[in-house]
């Protein structure tokens, strides 16, 4: 069996009619870069770099981070990283902040970018980090949270200002994370400045549809199944497409079976998920036509509710084991 399990994860990704998913992983630690060779991945998809911060007494210095970003593409040999920029704020504040910022603890105070933007000097010693490794390596850099064209111009200018402090010629790619429901309308001025988008499901679903991503996981009041988010995913896919950027699905969802399988219908290409439960998705892929869920996305795009879509997934695959 054990056997069986290695070559089916060495084929390639591929629905029945010949249509290529890139599988990606994520990554919320150096260590866990090994299980990228081990599953077959096409690279990093998400490297979520708030380790470094969330429980630090001391701001991660340009050369620690230099270290860990430079060692994990090594180990990659060639494959892609993208790399977030912190994620923080709300009740992720590392140690190092300021009491003023403690005392100010609340989900939504300052978040995602607009948090980064507010802590400059920390964006640009990241920053200055990534790009030097991007020099020699295959790393972009993806921004959390972004709101609109206001914001992440302003990422991308502090990535202009790390490329030109550090005298270095090559502007890796940068892309925005769609999380929010104020990017959903604002995804024309975020693709024509954007080199790829990646949707995070977790958040994109949990502001949607105004449920905790931890208190309500699992149940169907915060799922990206939900009519609502696919419709939202659908656009997603439509402007990237009429932008020619590439969009990756980087929520934890998509490494349940059903919802992979619905993504390929929704147009979704590039998948990211942790890379443990890889392996899963693989299979599903591989055992679906893409014209086949393509017509059953159509359908769950006017269903009403979580379950209906459920049951429209269960009566095409059967029960999920
Ligand atoms: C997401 O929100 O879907 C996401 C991928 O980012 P995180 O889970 O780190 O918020
Ligand atoms: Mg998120």
């Amino acid at each position: 069996l054990i056997a069986s399990l290695a070559s089916e994860e060495e084929q390639p990704c591929k629905t029945q009619d010949g249509v290529e998913i890139s599988l990606l992983g994520n990554v919320g630690l150096p260590v866990e870069v090994d299980q990228i060779a081990e599953h077959h991945l096409a690279g990093i998809g998400l490297f979520r770099t708030e380790f470094l911060f969330i429980d630090s007494y001391t701001r991660p210095s340009f050369d620690l981070q230099l270290e860990v970003y430079g060692e994990m593409a090594n180990q990659l040999a060639g494959l892609p990283m993208v790399i977030r920029t912190f994620d923080l704020g709300g009740e992720k504040l590392p140690p190092f902040l300021s009491l003023d910022r403690l005392r100010n603890r609340s989900s939504l105070h300052l978040r995602g970018l607009r948090f980064s933007l507010s802590e400059k000097n920390l964006l640009d010693a990241q920053l200055r980090a990534i790009v030097h490794i991007a020099q020699t390596a295959d790393v972009r850099i993806l921004f959390p949270m972004v709101i609109g064209s206001h914001d992440f111009s302003l990422a991308i200018e502090a990535v202009d200002r790390a490329v030109k402090q550090l005298d270095v010629l090559r502007r890796p790619p940068v892309g925005a994370m769609i999380e929010t429901p104020a990017a959903l309308f604002a995804l024309d001025e975020i693709l024509e400045l954007a080199d790829f988008v990646a949707i995070g499901t977790n958040d994109l679903t949990q502001y949607m549809l105004a449920a905790d991503r931890d208190l309500s996981a699992g149940t169907d009041d915060c799922t990206a199944m939900h009519p609502a988010v696919l419709r939202a995913i659908k656009q997603i896919v439509q402007s990237s497409q009429q932008w020619s950027r590439p969009v990756c699905v980087c929520g934890e969802e998509a490494a349940d079976a059903d919802f992979a399988r619905l993504l390929v219908g929704l147009g979704i290409r590039e998948l990211s998920l942790g890379p443990i439960r890889a392996a899963a998705t693989r299979r599903a892929i591989r055992g679906i036509d893409c014209c086949q869920v393509t017509q059953l996305a159509e359908l769950a795009l006017q269903c009403r509710s979580p379950a209906e879509v459920r049951q429209l997934l269960t009566a095409s695959f059967g029960v999920a084991p």
